[in-house]
């Protein structure tokens, strides 16, 4: 679990204070809780002020909006919050934090930027994978979590890593997340502080119900608490071509190919081991367009390179713990052997026409038919112009 950077030190709402003329303090933000959930607090503690001027009174300006995922001044509210513009605010309280461990640092460093400032766009510099596979549209919660927040705090709150859509477990207490009442179907609310009730008819959210199986919640759990990390920064970054070499080596392993070439199998086993559904919901179904999607491409440039959803998938599916992969991508010599990245005709391009040319290099070199032309023939087909480029590289290096 994520530690507390600084905890809060009782300071005063200065505008609030001034606009409501009564003396109150900033209640203490908790442990991976939501700006939106904060600012609901905030707004509930102090019922006379309007939302909109909480908060300007805490990020900076009333445009800000905390209940989208990614959204800016967070410089202005860890000042508000621990006295100083300080950046752990993102590792602590923002969902930013998803893009940490797979996004170019470059990159990641400019919606940083952003996001501490006051504009808009922080999603900009980060790759649109489709914000509404990433994040929820409406908050959701753990009943367990809840349930010991009010018998300990007398309130409960939003957490980050629930709001990950990919996320369906809480990651402490394996339980599945609440995301509507299951009396009238109601969602919860960003703008609503967490209560024991349902808003709208009022029935206990809380009461024990049984979970419906699924063949699928062990692998799911796994994926949660894989994020969890992610979000609380135990995921380090390294470079994507880095990981890519070590996740395809491993899909190697998990995964064995009788063609050595990453494809149909992967799919397959991601959708046994995650459910068609799931992955659909994602928009990561590894059969989808084109061909044998994804997972397949393990080269192409745009998902797995930067795409926090589909590395995490693939991680928590190929190692049996975080551990174990951390010990792997940190050790050295990874890219020792079975590396593309070093073969130095092909070092620095990673793509599709990249894995293709391989092959065809391959069978060039070694005077032979290219050894996996079965599988590449639906690749081959979904790119177009494919063809020809692979026929003159051939051709070249005859
Ligand atoms: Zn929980
Ligand atoms: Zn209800």
């Amino acid at each position: 679990m994520p530690i507390q950077g600084k905890s809060f030190d009782g300071r005063q709402l200065g505008g609030l204070v001034s606009r409501l003329g009564a003396s109150i303090s900033l209640p203490p933000i908790m442990i991976d809780e939501t700006t939106f959930s904060y600012v609901s607090r905030v707004l509930h503690l102090t019922s006379a002020a309007s939302r909109a001027v909480v908060i300007r009174d805490l990020f900076g300006s009333s445009g800000v909006k905390v209940e989208l995922p990614l959204h800016s001044g967070l410089g202005e509210f860890s000042r508000r919050l621990w006295g100083e513009k300080n950046p752990d605010v993102v590792t602590h309280h923002s969902l930013i934090a998803i893009f940490q461990a797979f996004t170019e640092p470059k990159k990641y460093k400019n919606a940083l930027e952003k996001a501490l400032g006051c504009e808009a766009g922080v999603h900009a510099p980060l790759g649109y994978f489709g914000k509404d596979v990433l994040f929820r549209t409406t908050p959701a919660f753990c009943p367990e979590c809840a349930q010991q927040d009010l018998k300990k705090l007398n309130f409960a709150y939003f957490r980050r890593q629930h709001q990950i859509v990919a996320a369906e477990y809480c990651s402490a207490h394996e339980k599945k997340l609440i995301t509507a009442c299951d009396a009238c179907g109601s969602s919860l609310s960003f703008f609503l502080p967490l209560g024991s009730r349902c808003h709208s008819c009022a029935s206990d959210f809380l009461m024990k119900k049984t979970e419906i199986a699924d063949a699928h919640r062990l692998s799911r759990i796994k994926l949660s608490q894989f994020i969890s990390l992610i979000l609380a920064a135990e995921i380090p970054q390294v470079s994507a071509s880095h990981r890519i070499a070590l996740i395809r080596k491993k899909s190697q392993g998990v995964v064995p190919s009788k063609s050595g070439c990453i494809g149909s199998n992967v799919a397959r086993f991601l959708l046994k081991l995650y459910g068609e559904d799931f992955l659909k919901k994602l928009r990561l179904d590894p059969r989808s367009t084109p061909s044998l999607g994804w997972p397949a491409l393990l080269l192409s440039g745009a998902t797995m390179q930067a795409h926090p959803i589909a590395n995490a998938l693939l991680i928590s599916a190929f190692w049996e713990s975080t551990t174990d992969y951390l010990e792997e991508i940190l050790g050295s010599g990874v890219c020792e052997t079975d590396c593309i990245f070093h073969d130095k005709k092909l070092i620095g391009a990673f793509n599709i026409d990249t894995e293709m040319l391989r092959k065809v290099y391959h069978a060039a070199l070694h005077n032979t038919k290219p050894p996996y032309h079965q599988n590449l023939k639906p690749w081959i087909r979904a790119y177009p112009g494919l063809q020809e480029r692979i026929r003159s590289f051939a051709t070249r290096n005859q």
